[in-house]
């Protein structure tokens, strides 16, 4: 058995030894910038554009509606404040449940009323009637549009929404969907033809590649304005290539390619997610599955396990899991030491003496029965004891 146990792959991935060597190779050998006009700036513009295109391969859209950026967050962030300021009289549409950069982006200003940030049933799925309400409304009015971004897959509780249902809303009333596909990319072939939307965000850091890479998919002829300066990426965003990284997201891609294509690998995870799930709920008394129940519907990460237990704090008990070399994270996110639960549960109503007790597990096929039985014994052991000492059992 390991004697440590990495259960947090939705905050970031280990970088994969074939990414790590595909990036050495080119951090050794092309040093050019690939805006210079001479060989060693051709060498490096040459992996920058054959990488664009592998992915576009992958996404299945052309290699100039890819525009490399640092992540996830600077990507959500060019879509929204990129299109916001071309139509700056139009109107946003998000969820309770989006990534902060992505509610960041949008800004408070640029809902049209309230009904704007969607509310999501209890397993964390958009309302989709509430959505097509919303839309029918904001198409009748004569504005600049309107840009509905709801995610892919929930980087907490791991619910997958119905994207294509969404697109299909969002097209009907002649909006633009932006998909923070962040989460969904190491869990799903992502085809944009297929989903049919019209922006997609991705970081590297979930896949196995670094963190500080990623892209945004732009549909062509959608227009942006940038949010970082420069000639590089058609203008959309200014700033060196970082072409070993761009490199090494490729290599990642391809791997994930590989990965995905092999239907046994992802029965496996959902396998072994679903014990932990099922072994905990046995175990310990007093604990819920947050999202979705079925790992078996499509709806929910393959290996996300979202958790709360009654009448613990989160924080505790991370850091007695942490002390026994376990690493999972909190559902609770920390604002400078002040820990308010998540939006995310409080979105999904986990009742009150339940969610400071949440805790998120999400773990890599690598985990074997032997070492999820032991984990559980682990876990319940820290509730139980933390139990005891709030005097509760
Ligand atoms: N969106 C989602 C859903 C995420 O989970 C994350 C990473 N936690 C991001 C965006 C931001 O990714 P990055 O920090 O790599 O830019």
């Amino acid at each position: 058995m390991k004697d440590e146990f990495y259960l947090d792959n939705a905050a970031t991935t280990p970088v994969h030894p074939e990414v790590i060597k595909t990036i050495m190779d080119v951090m050794t050998n092309v040093y050019g910038n690939p805006s210079s006009l001479h060989n060693v700036g051709m060498v490096a513009k040459n992996i920058v554009n054959t990488v664009r295109k592998n992915i576009a391969q992958y996404i299945n859209c052309r290699p100039q509606d890819i525009i490399f950026t640092s992540g996830a967050c600077e990507a959500n962030s060019l879509a929204i404040a990129g299109w916001k300021k071309i139509h700056g009289s139009g109107y946003g549409i998000t969820s309770t449940i989006e990534h902060k950069s992505v509610m960041k982006a949008f800004g408070s200003e640029f809902y049209k009323t309230e009904r704007c940030i969607l509310p999501v049933d209890g397993n964390g799925s958009i309302k989709l009637d509430l959505l097509e309400s919303v839309c029918r409304d904001f198409s009748k009015d004569n504005f600049g549009g309107f840009l509905v971004s709801i995610q892919a897959a929930n980087n907490e509780i791991g619910t997958i929404q119905r994207i294509k249902e969404i697109a299909k809303i969002v097209h009907k009333y002649n909006g633009v969907y932006h998909c923070d596909a962040t989460q969904l990319f190491a869990d799903r072939k992502i085809d944009v033809e297929e989903l049919d939307v019209d922006m997609l965000s991705m970081s590297g850091q979930k896949i196995n590649a670094p963190k500080g890479i990623g892209f945004l998919y732009v549909r062509n002829p959608l227009e942006l304005s940038p949010i970082i300066y420069g000639s590089q990426e058609n203008g959309l965003r200014g700033g060196t290539e970082s072409v070993s990284y761009i490199a090494g997201l490729g290599k990642a891609i391809e791997l994930l390619n590989e990965r995905l294509k092999d239907s046994n690998a992802a029965l496996s995870i959902i396998n072994k997610s679903e014990y932990l799930a099922s072994e905990m709920i046995k175990n310990i008394p007093h604990c819920i599955l947050n999202g979705v129940k079925n790992f078996r519907i499509d709806r929910r990460l393959n290996n996300n396990i979202n958790i709360s237990f009654k009448d613990i704090e989160a924080e505790i008990l991370l850091l007695l899991l942490n002390q026994k070399n376990i690493y999972v994270s909190s559902g609770s996110a920390c604002n400078s030491g002040d820990a308010t639960p998540s939006y995310v549960l409080r979105a999904i109503d986990v009742p009150d003496d339940y969610i400071r007790g949440t805790i998120r597990i999400t773990i890599s096929d690598e985990i074997t029965l032997d070492e999820i039985d032991y984990i559980v014994e682990q876990i319940k052991d820290c509730v139980e004891k933390l139990r005891e000492i709030n005097g509760v059992n």
